[in-house]
């Protein structure tokens, strides 16, 4: 199935308004707000797997590509799910499970996203682009470019000796280095595209890369009967979040499936912008912040209200976990079950157990926790080795 160009559209979340796919675009046109993408398709036809066609494509009718033949894949999705005996063990639950998502091509769940960025940026004849570098967006993002035949440069502003900037390098990727944070950062991106006339992708940003984090919800779906009664995902723009919320809510319409499992936000203590909206309090970072979670370390999410939604409405929560409680799961997850993951992944079972305390995850629950990249993709933190 080949789907006609503009069966999509880029609907804006503030005020409304409508926009057709034949340009990149983050923002509404009337009132600059951020866009969530819609299909015009019967009830029946769209959360459905195309037979043949291979990873992510298999979902084409709902994802924002002109042609499945065209689709930019390193071999993305179909990640396993597993049970994690040791772990349950050790918080007393007997149905715990978790979605391996660091099994993706650059060892990171930001493939999702990129692969359909990168094929939406290909389908509208983008042959260049500017993101930040740095973390398994940048690495993930290089990786796609340069399997697409785009150049991609990146921006950093901090470690150019971490071992995903090292990689981004190997892509052939041209790179800027920023004195300064990530607002320095973005702000010198800003300027430099507006420049040179090149695309400032903004990926924390777009509506095409959450359609690419939804198949995580399709993949679920397909893997667990029954669904699971929660789900744990780390969050910091929270694309993994919003899209476990945009595909089982796409899948209740089609009525594939009849409810959708309990969405929980898992953030740091240091880090924790969605947490203090659920709760209802008001919340910056301290100056000296810091989490070994460096996938999380975001204080201001562009879909906070979005990922309050996603919560809320299907009757999960936000909490966050200390930073001793990171790093002892960290290594529990190494010790008790095998799995070597980086901190930020392991703030998912740091979750899960503060949930158990709470009340909110009884022992006969069905818990999924998504664990998003792989351990050698970080410095192993000095601080885990006493862990316990
Ligand atoms: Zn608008």
């Amino acid at each position: 199935m080949v789907r006609s160009e503009m069966a999509f559209e880029l609907v804006c979340t503030v005020c409304g308004f409508r926009h057709d796919g034949s340009r990149y675009r983050l923002h509404c046109d009337r009132c600059t707000g951020l866009l969530d993408i819609e299909y015009d398709l019967p009830p029946g036809t769209g959360a459905r797997t195309v037979p043949g066609l291979p990873g992510l494509c298999r979902y084409a009718p709902m994802l924002p590509i002109k042609d499945p033949a065209g689709f930019v894949t390193l071999g993305e999705g179909n990640t396993p799910v597993i049970p994690l005996h040791g772990v349950g063990r050790d918080l007393d639950l007997r149905l715990l499970f978790a979605k391996l998502e660091y099994f993706n091509p650059t060892c990171s769940f930001k493939d999702r996203g990129n692969a359909i960025q990168v094929t939406v940026l290909k389908d509208l004849g983008i042959t260049a682009a500017v993101d930040i570098a740095g973390g398994n967006a940048g690495h993930s993002l290089a990786s796609y470019c340069a399997r697409a035949g785009l150049k991609f440069i990146g921006f950093g502003y901090e470690d150019p000796q971490s071992p995903k900037i090292r990689a981004i390098e190997q892509t052939g990727a041209e790179i800027h280095w920023i004195e300064g944070d990530r607002r320095d950062c973005s702000e010198a991106m800003a300027e430099f595209c507006a420049a040179n006339g090149i695309l400032n992708l903004r990926y924390s940003q777009s509506a095409y890369f959450i359609e690419g984090q939804k198949t995580i919800a399709y993949e679920i779906a397909e893997q667990l009967d029954p669904l699971p009664d929660h789900i744990m995902a780390p969050v910091g723009n929270g694309s993994i979040l919003l899209g476990l919320w945009k595909g089982f809510r796409e899948m209740v319409e089609d009525g594939r499936i009849q409810a959708i499992p309990r969405l929980h936000a898992v953030q740091s203590e240091a880090f924790r912008p969605l947490v203090a909206v659920i709760e209802g309090y008001d919340w910056r970072p301290s100056l000296h912040a810091d989490t070994v979670a460096v996938g999380i370390r975001i204080s201001e999410p562009p879909r906070l209200a979005a990922l309050a939604s996603a919560c809320q409405g299907s009757g999960g929560t936000a909490v966050a976990v200390p930073e001793a409680s990171i790093l002892r799961w960290y290594r529990r997850l190494a010790s008790s079950d095998g799995i070597f993951v980086e901190p930020t992944s392991a703030t998912v079972i740091a979750g899960t157990a503060t949930l158990i305390q709470r009340g909110r995850i009884d022992k006969g629950d069905r818990v999924l926790t998504i664990l998003t990249g792989y351990g050698l993709k970080e410095p192993i933190p000095e601080s885990a080795a006493t862990a316990n």
